[in-house]
């Protein structure tokens, strides 16, 4: 019986869970989404922090991944992927979002509960059990949140969207993604009929206020914080 569950992350010498690799490798991942333009590294303490580890854990661990080759490590700088580790942590977050769009459209489980058993299950399900599942799905490209589904070989090809802060006013747009997996959030979100796909339009944006003005469906009028504005994502409608 083949171990499928460790995969290539068995190349790690030293005797870790993969679930715990894979967690690392995800949070530098998303760590590098971001950086500003011209930072390479991701700050040990970011990384720390999104993991719930000590600074000192968090350093031995990511010592670990560059002599497996998965990371690049610079003391008191921070960290970066390899090519190596940007694919391994790509194929994770390719299983997380076949797993959260699988639960959703076959088992018919709410949206914004479904990412607590995407993070558990992104680590146990086997490489055929998801491409049967990428295949059942018609090879989706976006995750009920939005989110892209990396293709086999664990890429992206990167996208920039406006948020609802950043977008023209008075203009027809579709939410693409939602940037927060908070269930609260998704249900705020679901509630107000902003889920992606649905069709949106900023009226008025007021700094001073905190607020956003927004017509959605139905040409119903909502006003959002500028906080949960920031979380939509949106392109022109027909693009
Ligand atoms: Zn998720």
């Amino acid at each position: 019986m083949a171990p499928t569950f460790r995969r290539e992350t068995s190349i790690i010498s030293l005797m870790l869970p993969s679930s715990t690799v894979e967690n690392y490798l995800k949070a530098i991942y998303h760590g590098e989404a971001l950086l500003a333009s011209g930072e390479r590294l991701v700050p040990m303490g970011q990384v720390a922090a999104a993991l719930g580890v000590t600074p000192g854990t968090a350093t031995t661990m990511v010592k670990a991944l560059a002599e497996s080759g998965l990371a690049e490590y610079e003391p008191y700088s921070g960290v970066r992927l390899t090519a190596a580790g940007e694919k391994l942590a790509g194929l994770v977050l390719r299983r997380h979002r076949l797993v959260e769009l699988f639960l959703v459209k076959v088992m018919g489980m709410s949206w914004a509960e479904v990412h607590e058993e995407g993070e558990q299950l992104e680590h146990v399900v086997s490489e055929r059990l998801i491409e049967r599942i990428d295949d059942m799905l018609g090879h989706p490209t976006h995750d009920p949140h939005g989110d892209p589904i990396p293709n086999p070989e664990g890429a992206i090809t990167p996208r920039e969207f406006d948020t609802l802060l950043t977008c023209p006013i008075g203009e027809p747009l579709t939410v693409t993604r939602i940037a927060d997996q908070d269930p609260a959030f998704l249900r705020f979100i679901e509630s107000n009929d902003l889920k992606p796909g649905q069709s949106v339009e900023v009226k008025t944006r007021d700094a001073a206020a905190d607020a956003v003005k927004l017509q959605g469906k139905n040409n119903r009028v909502i006003t959002i914080g500028t906080r949960a504005a920031s979380k939509l994502l949106v392109e022109p409608t027909g693009s």
